[in-house]
This record gives structure tokens, sequence and C-alpha cells, in this order.
């Protein structure tokens, strides 16, 4: 590819790091956001996210020094029904998303700036613009955008609910497993705040929010109120590039299916895969070789997470992930990009 002007749409973690990796090779880039500022969308941010991560690793392979803005959990616990487990910590980071100056998305922004990136907020890429947009653009529009569709990727529709808080109760992360969701709820908490979640299939409803939000009351002591909902559409298969319209698109991100589909960490896979879509721009050979390295993981856990929907006791399986060092587990491990069985066993 021999492009030099190069437009990516989507301002949140792997166009970021695709911005910054491009205008360093010395391309130009513009980054196209739907919202009217850094951060993402106002329903599910700002957040506290939790992750697990080789810092030093991802930092070298992005290219980007982020540790700044990772700390290392101090509690990490967890409730099946009303029982409370204490996991372990190792390797478990917790960062800030969102538009506030403390969030990551902000200091990469803040990177990319110093090192000549145009940006453009309120532009939003639509099914109707899609047509227009050059060749080789690089989408990283994540899940709650109707791009996935639009794209006609194919996809799983999930519901969430999410809320926000300014309560400080240190590095923390409590997961939740119980009959209000077959998927699970979170909390998680730093720099003076706390983020929740609860994600489910689409019949999630608010009868379901109710009985964690009882929960989390009883269990932490924590209230939350005026919870905002999200429909998410993950694909189901990884993709670095898609044709639309004639046209070849690359992919990054939640969008391109780079993530674990079990509970949701994104956060590798968008910092890698943004690294991958930069890279494709510069050796298209290089691109493939590097997401050949990510692709056949993240595809059987898909696959896992398609036939695990099927199943009946889904809490009890998901909590057991949690509970046990089970070897068998050892394909979830790998949906981690960079992750091997082993680190994710330290966690467990
Ligand atoms: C509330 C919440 C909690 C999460 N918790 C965790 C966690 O604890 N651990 C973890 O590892 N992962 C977590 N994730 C997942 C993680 O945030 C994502 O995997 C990661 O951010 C994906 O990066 P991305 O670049 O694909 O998208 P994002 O970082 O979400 O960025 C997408 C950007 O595209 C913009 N956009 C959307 N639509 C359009 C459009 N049509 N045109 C132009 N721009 C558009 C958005 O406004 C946003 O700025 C969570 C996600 C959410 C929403």
């Amino acid at each position: 590819m021999t492009i030099k002007n190069i437009h990516i749409y989507g301002a949140g973690l792997s166009g970021l790091v695709a911005a910054i990796n491009l205008v360093r090779n010395g391309y130009t880039v513009t980054v196209f956001e739907k919202e009217i500022r850094i951060g993402g969308s106002a329903k599910c941010h700002p957040s506290i996210h939790m992750t697990p991560m080789h810092i030093q690793d991802i930092q070298k392979y992005i290219g980007i020094k982020i540790d700044t803005c990772f700390s290392q959990l101090d509690t990490f616990r967890g409730y099946v029904g009303s029982k409370k487990y204490i996991f372990s910590t190792k390797n478990l980071f917790i960062v800030e998303r969102g538009p506030r100056e403390t969030s990551l998305d902000y200091f990469l922004y803040n990177i990319a700036l110093r090192e000549g990136v145009n940006f453009e907020f309120s532009k939003s890429l639509t099914k109707e613009n899609l047509e227009n947009i050059p060749e080789n653009s690089i989408i990283t529009t994540a899940g709650y955008s109707k791009l996935v569709s639009s794209l006609n990727l194919p996809y799983v529709t999930y519901k969430q609910f999410d809320i926000h808080k300014n309560i400080d109760i240190g590095n923390i992360a409590i997961a939740y497993f119980g009959n209000y969701s077959s998927d699970y709820g979170y909390i998680s908490g730093k720099n003076g705040m706390i983020s929740a979640q609860l994600s489910g299939p689409l019949n999630l409803s608010q009868e379901n929010l109710k009985k964690f939000t009882e929960l989390v009351k009883e269990t932490e002591g924590i209230e939350l109120n005026n919870w905002s909902s999200t429909i998410s559409h993950f694909p189901k298969k990884v993709q670095l590039f898609t044709k639309y319209a004639r046209k070849t698109f690359v992919l990054a991100g939640d969008i391109a299916g780079f993530l674990d589909p079990f509970f949701g960490f994104g956060i590798n896979g968008a910092l890698i895969s943004g690294k991958i879509a930069a890279i494709s721009h510069i050796s298209k050979k290089k691109a493939l070789q590097e997401f050949k390295q990510f692709k056949s993981n993240l595809n059987k856990n898909l696959l896992l997470q398609t036939i695990y929907w099927h199943l009946p006791f889904k809490n009890f399986i998901r909590s057991q992930v949690l509970k046990y060092q089970e070897k068998k587990l050892f394909p979830i491990s790998r949906s981690i990009p960079g992750f091997s069985q082993e680190d994710w066993l330290k966690i467990v």
C-alpha cells in the first residue's frame, strides 16, 4: 500500500495507537470521531477497566510508553450468588477510560496531538457515508456503533448497563456472578471513582438490574442509581480486512473481534490490533503475519463463546473458571493476546 494520507474512524484505544504509529512513519493521519471530544460515549464512560496485562511487553509491541496510566490491582474479590471469594491480583491492572485527563484515552490523545495527528470531532461514520471514505481507511468504532452490522460483519448482540460514581475505594475490582445475568456484573475503582457494569443477552431486564443493584448494596454497601443502557454488537470472527462497496477497509479493536469473548477484556486486543492496523499500511505481508499469531486463538474462543451461550448452567460454569486452576481452561487464557496459559493460571 502506498497511500500517505490515512483516515482513521474512531478515536478510541486502537484508533489512537494506529494513528501514533502511522504518523511516526511519515503518514498524514486524520482521526474522525463521532463524539464532540476524546473518551468515547458518555453512556459508558468515564469508566474504570480491569485487565490482565504484561505492561512491558505491550508497550514494547505498540511502541508507546503507557505504564503510568495503569495501576496494579490491590484487591480482587468476587461473589457467586452472595458467597464471597478472594482472587489473586497477579498480573492484573486497573486503568481509567473516557474523557477525564486521568484516562488512558486522554493520555494517548495528547501523544497523538504532539506527534502531529489531526482530529475531527463530531464526525460520525455511518452506513450512508461508508461508501465515500477512502480505500484502506482504518475503522475502529468498537462494538457499540452500528457499523458492525452496516459492514455485514457476523455478530452477537449484548446488552449492558453502565454507571460511574465519584467515590474512592482504591484500585479494586469486584466480580459478580448470579441469577441476575447469564453474563456477569462488575465494579472497579481507581482515581477516586468507581464504575459498574452489568452485561448479558438482549433480554437483560430492569428487574435483573434491580436484583444486581440490591446485591451490590448488600455485599459492598455501595448504592448505584441512574444506570444507562447500551446495546453492543460483538463480531463472531476476527478480521483484519473487510470489503464493502468494492473497497477494502482495515479493522482494529472490538470491531475486528480483538477481545476476550468470555470476560470482555479488550484493552490488550485494542492496543495490539491498533499497531497491526498501522503495520498494514507499511507492509501488508508483515501485518498478516502478526495478525496470524492472534487470529486462530481468538476465533476458537469466539466459537467457544457461541457454544457456551447455548449451554445450561452458564453462571456455574463461568464462576468455576475463576475459582479453579483448571488446566482445561487454556483456550480462555489464549484469547488475551500475548498472554500464555501459565500467565492466566497465575491469576485464578
Ligand atoms: C463500559 C465498558 C467497560 C469495559 N470494561 C473492560 C475491562 O474492564 N477490561 C477490558 O479489558 N476491557 C473492557 N472493556 C472493553 C474495552 O473498553 C474495549 O475492548 C476497547 O476499548 C476497544 O477499543 P476500540 O479501539 O475498539 O474502541 P473504543 O476504545 O471503545 O473506541 C471507539 C471510538 O470510536 C468512536 N465511535 C463510535 N462509533 C463511531 C462512528 N460511527 N464514527 C466515528 N467514531 C465512532 C467512539 O466514540 C470511540 O471514541 C469495556 C468496555 C466498556 C464499554
